[in-house]
């Protein structure tokens, strides 16, 4: 925003194209270093079973702690990352935090899984089952306990390319999940063509269910859908009791969203799930953990 005030220029805070391209530039530049500095890390947020509420898994969530520009949430860096051609780095460093994680968890006999999302340009990459199938061997995981998280763009994007992927990772045991589903230009015959396990309704129309009967409308014909499929339905964002008892009534079999928990630090998740099943068992941590 640009004013001039006598015949001197004065500038607002929302900043200019060149900035933009200049904190862009340096994104790309500065983002195998700062993984090298423990600058990014992976936030973990709990997925539950309805109604029972076990915990069956997180969603990994990648953050940036930038020395300059303070905390930057993925959607302010993983397009540049991506346009960058370096998603194979972010998609690399997620994946064997998430499995170092997994792996405790077994040791502590807890089975619990972990989402990944992928970018359209893992989908692109030939050679990427093979590196996953290394870290799933790297740590001793076995592969029911990944999951891959992808957008119907993604796949759209290139489907030629993307579709033997996705094959060949559903053959190796990995669960795969449609993301944001609703938003894109989703068809019934699309997802019946997919290798797919599980679809996550969009959290916008999780979100406006409670007050858009449009939202509502939209949320029930997913979970049908996915249901008539035989696949398993989770809905993100899930912010209300209303919300949960709702998606509940309707036989959504997964709920995720700040109600249950926000996405939370290794450290806090810990506590996280120490604390609920303390005080749902009495008991110390098992393989079963209930809210
Ligand atoms: P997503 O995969 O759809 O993840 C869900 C987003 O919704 C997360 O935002 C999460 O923090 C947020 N969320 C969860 N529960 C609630 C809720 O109850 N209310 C509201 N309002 N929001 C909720 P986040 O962490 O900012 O991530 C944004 C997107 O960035 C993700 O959307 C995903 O597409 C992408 N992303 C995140 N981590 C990675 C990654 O490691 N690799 C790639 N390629 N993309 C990632
Ligand atoms: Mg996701
Ligand atoms: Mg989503
Ligand atoms: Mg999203």
């Amino acid at each position: 925003v640009r004013a001039t005030r006598g015949g001197e220029e004065v500038r607002g805070y929302v900043p200019s194209m060149g900035q933009i391209f200049l904190r862009r530039f340096q994104m790309v530049t500065q983002f195998r270093q700062a993984i090298e500095e423990g600058q990014v890390s992976v936030h973990y947020q709990p997925k539950v079973s309805l109604p029972s509420k076990q915990v069956l898994g997180v969603e990994a969530l990648v953050r940036w702690q930038h020395p300059e520009f303070g905390r930057l949430d993925p959607d302010e860096f993983v397009p540049a990352v991506e346009a960058a051609g370096l998603v194979g780095v972010l998609t690399g460093f997620v994946l064997e935090q998430s499995l170092i994680r997994v792996r405790k968890w077994m040791d502590e006999g807890l089975r619990i899984s972990v989402a990944v999302n992928l970018s359209v340009r893992n989908l692109a990459d030939e050679d990427f089952p093979a590196k996953v199938v290394e870290v799933l061997r790297k740590f001793g995981v076995p592969p029911e306990l990944l999951t891959f998280e992808l957008t119907e763009s993604g796949v759209m994007a290139d489907p030629q390319k993307a579709l033997p992927i996705l094959r060949e990772l559903h053959g190796l045991g990995i669960v795969l999940a449609v993301d944001d589903f609703g938003t894109g230009y989703s068809s019934l015959a699309y997802l019946r063509q997919l290798p797919v396990d599980e679809v996550k309704i969009d959290k916008s129309f999780v979100l406006g269910m409670g007050t858009d009967l449009g939202d509502l409308a939209v949320v029930r014909s997913i979970v049908e859908l996915g249901h008539s499929l035989g696949l398993a339905v989770v809905a993100e964002g899930v912010e209300e009791d209303v919300a949960r008892d709702q998606l509940e009534a309707m036989g959504c079999d997964v709920a995720q969203g700040y109600l249950i928990s926000r996405p939370l630090a290794e450290d806090r998740l810990e506590a996280w799930l120490q604390a609920r099943t303390a005080r749902s068992t009495g008991r110390k941590m098992e393989t079963v953990l209930t809210l």
